[in-house]
C-alpha cells in the first residue's frame, strides 16, 4: 500500500483570481501561484492598500482627505498634504514640465466645469466664457509650494485633480504589496490599465490593447517581468453634441477636449508613469509626443491618431502585434 504524507502533496501552479470594484472600475487580481491560501491573503492585502490610495486621492466624494482640504481651502490658506499626495504632486509637476504642460495636475476646476464624470448624452459643450473662467483658476501656475508638504493656491476655486495618475499609482502600490507578501507572478488589471509581475509559467503574459472604435482588439503585447500598460482614450467618458465627440481628457492650453488622438497606450515599468504619460501624449500631437518618447529610455507608446492611423515608437515595434484587420 502506498501512503503519501500530506507534506508530499504539492498544489499545482495555477491562476488565483479575484475581482473587486475599486478606483471607479472593476479591478482584477490574477496571481500565478502554487499556494492558493497565500495568494488570496496577498490579494486581500493589496486590494485594501489600493482602496486606501483611492481614499487619499479622490476628489469626487465627501471623503475628508488632504486633496479635498486643499480644494476647499481659500486662496493663501496653507494646507499640509499627506506624504503620498505630496509625493505624487511633485512627480506630477515634473511630468507637467517634461510634457510642456500637456499633463497638468491642477485642472480640477476645469474638469469639474465640464462634468464628464456625470456625462450624459444630452450634455452640451461648455461655453467660451465658462472655459475662460475655469482656465483662469486652473493650472500649475495657481499653485505655490510653501515648505515641506505645505502648499497654497492663488485662487479660491483652484483645485488639484489626480484623475490622470492616481489609478496608476494605486496599481503600483498594489503590486508592491503583493511582492511584500511574497508573490512573484501576478497581474493587477484596473479596467484595462495594468501592471505585470513576473511571468505566467514558462510563457509571457498576453495583453490585448483595445481598439478605440471597434470591438475587436487593436493588437496585443507579449510581456513579462515588471511592466505596465496604460491607455487613455476618448471613448472612456464622453458625450456627442451636434455629431462632435466631447471627452474627458482636456488640453490645458485651450480648456477643450484634446483633439489630436483617439487613444494612446504607454508601456513602461511604473504604472504611475504609464498613466501620466498616456494622458500627456493623448493631449500632444503624435510628432511632438514621439520625440519625447524616443528621448525617454524604457518608455514606449502607441497612438491611434484622430484619423484612426496607428503610430508606434521604435521600441514598441518589437513588442506589439497588430490584429490582422489593421
Ligand atoms: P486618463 O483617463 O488617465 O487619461 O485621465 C483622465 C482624467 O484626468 C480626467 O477624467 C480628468 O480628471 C484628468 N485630466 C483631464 N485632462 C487632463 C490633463 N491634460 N492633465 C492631467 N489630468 C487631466
Ligand atoms: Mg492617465
Amino acid at each position: 500500500m502506498l501512503l503519501l504524507s500530506s507534506c508530499q502533496w504539492q498544489e499545482p501552479w495555477h491562476d488565483v483570481q479575484e475581482t473587486r470594484f475599486l478606483l471607479g472600475t472593476l479591478v482584477s487580481f490574477t496571481v500565478y501561484s502554487n499556494d492558493e491560501e497565500k495568494a488570496l491573503a496577498a490579494i486581500q492585502q493589496a486590494s485594501a492598500i489600493m482602496q486606501s490610495v483611492e481614499q487619499s486621492f479622490t476628489s469626487f466624494t465627501d471623503v475628508d482627505n488632504s486633496v479635498q482640504r486643499f480644494n476647499h481651502a481659500l486662496a493663501g490658506e496653507v494646507i499640509t498634504l499627506t506624504a503620498d499626495v505630496d509625493g505624487l504632486l511633485r512627480q506630477s509637476l515634473q511630468i507637467q514640465q517634461q510634457s510642456l504642460g500637456a499633463f497638468d495636475p491642477v485642472l480640477g476646476a476645469l474638469n469639474q466645469a465640464w462634468a464628464f464624470s456625470e456625462a450624459k448624452n444630452q450634455q452640451k459643450p461648455l461655453s467660451a466664457d465658462l472655459i475662460e473662467q475655469a482656465l483662469n483658476v486652473s493650472g500649475v501656475l495657481q499653485l505655490q509650494a510653501v515648505s515641506g508638504m505645505k502648499w497654497t493656491k492663488n485662487k479660491n476655486q483652484t483645485q488639484l485633480d489626480f484623475g490622470a495618475i492616481a489609478k496608476g499609482f494605486a496599481i503600483d502600490q498594489g503590486i508592491q504589496s503583493l511582492q511584500t507578501s511574497g508573490i512573484e507572478h501576478a497581474i493587477i488589471n484596473a479596467g484595462g490599465d495594468l501592471r505585470i509581475l513576473g511571468n505566467h509559467g514558462d510563457k509571457a503574459w498576453k495583453v490585448a490593447v483595445r481598439h478605440p472604435r471597434l470591438k475587436q482588439p487593436l493588437g496585443w503585447f507579449d510581456i513579462e517581468d515588471d511592466s505596465s500598460v496604460v491607455t487613455s482614450g476618448d471613448y472612456e467618458r464622453f458625450f456627442v453634441y451636434e455629431s462632435k465627440r466631447y471627452h474627458h481628457i482636456l488640453n490645458p492650453k485651450t480648456g477643450q477636449p484634446a483633439d489630436k488622438n483617439m487613444s494612446v497606450t504607454v508601456l513602461t515599468a511604473s504604472a504611475t508613469l504609464a498613466d501620466a504619460w498616456s494622458t500627456a501624449l493623448f493631449v500632444l500631437d503624435v510628432e511632438t509626443g514621439l520625440k519625447m518618447v524616443e528621448n525617454m529610455p524604457d518608455l514606449e507608446a502607441l497612438w491611434v491618431d484622430k484619423h484612426q492611423v496607428l503610430h508606434l515608437s521604435s521600441g514598441m515595434k518589437k513588442m506589439f502585434f497588430p490584429s490582422k484587420a489593421h
